[in-house]
């Protein structure tokens, strides 16, 4: 019989935390810079970011907007996706993706995820299709790229648009295509637990001129055009979704370094890898393949069942040991709006539900160490030796 784990002391003084910023000195002499110049806001620094980002993922435009709630707002609306409609995501993600659904009056409909990689299963898109669906919005959790080649040929065969949610994915490649080039829109956060960090913010790309037009103009009141001069008119009811210079040049300088600290993220992944492989309790996550994982979360899953303690206990031990830990997600399905509202249940998505149930997140980010992620390592096996 297990009782509750005590330690003597903690692992380490202070505690690791998942998903806190890089301090970078540079960054506030920026800050006072634009604090200084007056463009608080549509300056030059977001321009600057807008053609730094558009060339990082090689696309033909890239439209920054004030966060990645906004880009998958603005992309259904672009779209023209509203009341009567139907979109196709998963319950797997966090809620952004399926509120802006609801934002512009359409249906989330839900198709489980796969064991392995917890994207949407492609096998299961076909089945959820009908007369209503316009497009399918699949989500790269935790910077894993989805089959992006099934998806595409499903979305082709049936007329359907595609917007991805790349909020965890802006390294990422699917095969050796770039995540951010291949479907109608992609959307990118720039949210301060991101791998880009803004504090605010986000970006979308497209291909597309027609969908780059009407991104600029409804992210902005629904101007023509940006000339304040001329006298001004509206063609649609836009958004204010503008980024602010402060978030603009943070998340500049954050993507300055993005190839820098995915190595170190690599790594560190690595490490973790290798300390957990044989611990029959956790499953490692799927990440070793053709395509470019982008090293987003570092999460694992645990059999609890195997465990004498639940999530809850085994976090709360981490906790007392200075190791932060994470759940992502709670399955949007089981969220009380869409409970009520469409009347889901557990048992609905048994998938997303064993896996929600079970995983965590633990620290990774390019600027904790390999002895900071041994302490972790270090943390979670006496976790797991304790409750075995
Ligand atoms: C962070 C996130 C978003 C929303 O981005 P914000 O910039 O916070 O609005 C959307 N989808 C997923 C999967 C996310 O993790």
């Amino acid at each position: 019989m297990n009782t509750v784990f005590k330690p003597e002391k903690p692992i380490r003084k202070d505690k690791l935390i998942v998903g806190s910023p890089q301090i970078v000195e540079d960054d506030i002499n920026d800050l006072t810079e634009v604090y200084k110049s007056g463009w608080w806001v549509s300056g030059p620094k977001t321009k600057q970011l807008a053609e730094e980002f558009r060339k990082y993922i090689g696309c033909k435009y890239a439209v920054p907007v004030g966060s990645g709630t906004f880009a998958l707002h603005l992309a259904l609306d672009v779209l023209g996706i509203g009341p009567r409609d139907e979109v196709i995501t998963t319950p797997y993600t966090f809620p952004a993706t399926t509120h802006v659904i609801e934002y512009v009056g359409a249906k989330p409909v839900f198709v489980d995820i796969e064991m392995g990689s917890y994207n949407m299963d492609p096998n299961k898109i076909e089945r959820a299709i009908t007369r209503r669906t316009k497009a399918i919005m699949p989500i790269h959790i935790v910077g894993r790229p989805c089959d992006m080649d099934k998806i595409t040929r499903i979305a082709q065969k049936y007329n359907l648009s595609v917007v991805e949610d790349a909020a965890h994915a802006v390294e990422a490649f699917w095969k050796r295509k770039k995540i951010g080039t291949i479907s109608d829109m992609t959307c990118f956060s720039f949210d301060v637990t991101k791998n880009v960090a803004g504090g605010l913010g986000g970006m979308v790309t497209t291909n597309k001129k027609k969908y780059y037009d009407k991104l600029v103009s409804y992210s902005h009141f629904g101007f023509l055009q940006r000339d304040f001069n001329l006298p001004y008119d509206t063609v649609y009811p836009g958004y204010k979704y503008d980024i602010s210079e402060f978030c603009a040049v943070l998340a500049l300088n954050s993507l300055k370094r993005i190839e820098t600290n995915l190595k170190i993220r690599e790594k560190l992944w690595q490490t973790y890898n290798k300390a957990f492989k044989d611990i029959p309790e956790i499953v490692l996550p799927n990440g070793e393949d053709e395509s470019r994982h982008a090293r987003h979360l570092y999460m694992i899953l645990i059999k609890f069942e195997k465990l004498g303690c639940n999530r809850a206990e085994f976090m709360e031990a981490l906790d007392k040991l200075n190791i932060g830990s994470r759940i992502r997600f709670t399955p949007i399905h089981l969220h009380t709006y869409y409970r009520k509202k469409y009347g889901f249940r557990r048992g609905d998505f048994p998938v997303t539900e064993y896996v929600s149930d079970r995983v965590l997140c633990l620290p990774l980010s390019a600027k904790l160490t390999e002895e900071d992620v041994k302490d972790v390592i270090n943390g979670v096996t006496k976790v797991i030796e304790f409750y075995r």
